[in-house]
């Protein structure tokens, strides 16, 4: 039986009084009052040009897709250490994709070999934020600005997450975040698209609404609305939004006790990582992270198999996370895939542990000594 799962989804109690809202003013489409609310948060507190809530965060990688006007034959470099989506936004546009290897010390991109991946041919390279700890943004930046490429963040798991005193999500053209309910904060399946890069911003909003230009119809600037453009039915529905945004004021506390649970794990560990029995994640100094993960890593894959076996047994839920996907058997019918250690490594030995708002500190004390006890007899 398991007792301590890996993830809770997080209720804040005020979804159940905008559900009610909702049932009286019967406006449960998208781009209704609680969609606003959400986007003006993050356009107001994020200083993002344009946010639209979308249906995902998959959705607001597609929508930044279109945006970046991919054809085929374009390249797109990616880390290949990172979830099926920020891939097949650009696949699905007819990108190539050069996947990228992670840095020796943390799972995200390693930002001093882009260089090497750019050709004539390459358009957006994009970054993804791994447990809500900053990719080296100043470096993207600068290469994006040397070579004429868009950068595109996929922020999925880094709310509220900074580089320097920059927030994870505003700094490249375009970003992606989740509200799915495995993140800090969620809409049950939910995510936005920050348009950072002011002449994204006009076209965004219609790639948003089925490739119409409807909401400018809404505000009443226009006497009738066509097909403009792309698009899809992007949009989040009012019911989702009205969840969020009783989430999002929680957002504060959520962060307060997930780093609290997310520092407990450091410290019980530390004496394993001293030792050099299991490795704890690697914090660079411009990086201010959102405790949206937890994890180590072990020596190798065998003993992580069986670390995982042996917390199961004693009721806890450990899980490993993202298999390569340069590596993987869509990639590998289209490309013979080179090797990328570092990512290949977090692949085999990354593990991740309990965390999330309701977590106890002696729960997260009673993970850390099973861990100490199977490395006891497993050192
Ligand atoms: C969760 C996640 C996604 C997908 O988010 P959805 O909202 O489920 O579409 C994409 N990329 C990364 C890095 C993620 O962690």
């Amino acid at each position: 039986m398991i007792n301590i799962p890996f993830n809770k989804p997080h209720v804040q109690g005020n979804e159940l009084k905008y559900f009610k809202d909702l049932l009286k003013t019967r406006n449960f489409s998208g781009n209704g009052k609680y969609t606003g609310k959400v986007q003006k948060h993050f356009e107001r507190k994020y200083k993002i040009k344009k946010a639209l809530l979308t249906t995902s965060c998959t959705a607001a990688l597609d929508m930044a897709a279109i945006l970046a006007d991919i054809s085929p034959g374009d390249e797109v470099i990616i880390p290949t250490y990172t979830f099926t989506s920020t891939a097949n936004a650009f696949v699905l546009r007819g990108a190539k994709i050069i996947f990228a290897d992670s840095e020796k010390r943390t799972p995200n991109l390693d930002v001093s070999k882009i260089e090497k991946l750019i050709t004539k041919k390459t358009k957006v390279i994009v970054v993804v934020h791994y447990a809500g700890v900053s990719c080296d943004m100043g470096k993207v930046m600068l290469i994006a600005k040397k070579h004429g490429l868009l950068v595109i963040e996929d922020a999925a798991q880094a709310i509220d997450s900074f580089y320097k005193n920059k927030r994870l999500g505003t700094i490249g053209d375009l970003a992606s975040f989740s509200f799915h309910e495995t993140k800090n904060i969620h809409a049950g399946e939910g995510g936005l698209l920050a348009i950072n890069n002011p002449r994204f911003m006009k076209r965004g909003e219609i790639i948003w609404e089925k490739g119409t230009n409807r909401a400018e119809f809404f505000r009443g600037e226009v006497n009738k609305y066509e097909w403009k453009d792309l698009g899809s039915s992007f949009l989040i529905s009012e019911i989702n939004a009205a969840f969020l945004y009783a989430q999002l004021q929680d957002l504060k506390k959520i962060q307060i006790k997930r780093k609290k649970s997310w520092d407990r794990y450091q410290t019980n560990l530390k004496e394993l990582a001293d030792q050099k029995i299991i490795s704890l994640p690697f914090l660079p100094s411009y990086s201010r992270h959102n405790a949206h993960l937890s994890y180590i890593l072990c020596r190798n894959m065998p003993e992580r198999s069986k670390l995982i076996f042996f917390l199961r047994a004693n009721g806890v839920l450990s899980v490993f996370h993202y298999l390569c996907l340069h590596k993987s058997s869509f990639h590998k019918k289209r490309e013979k895939p080179r090797k990328l250690k570092h990512a290949e490594r977090y692949e085999q030995t990354l593990l991740r542990l309990p965390l999330f708002v309701d977590l106890k500190l002696k729960e997260v004390d009673f993970v850390c000594n099973l861990i100490k006890e199977f490395y006891s007899t497993n050192s």
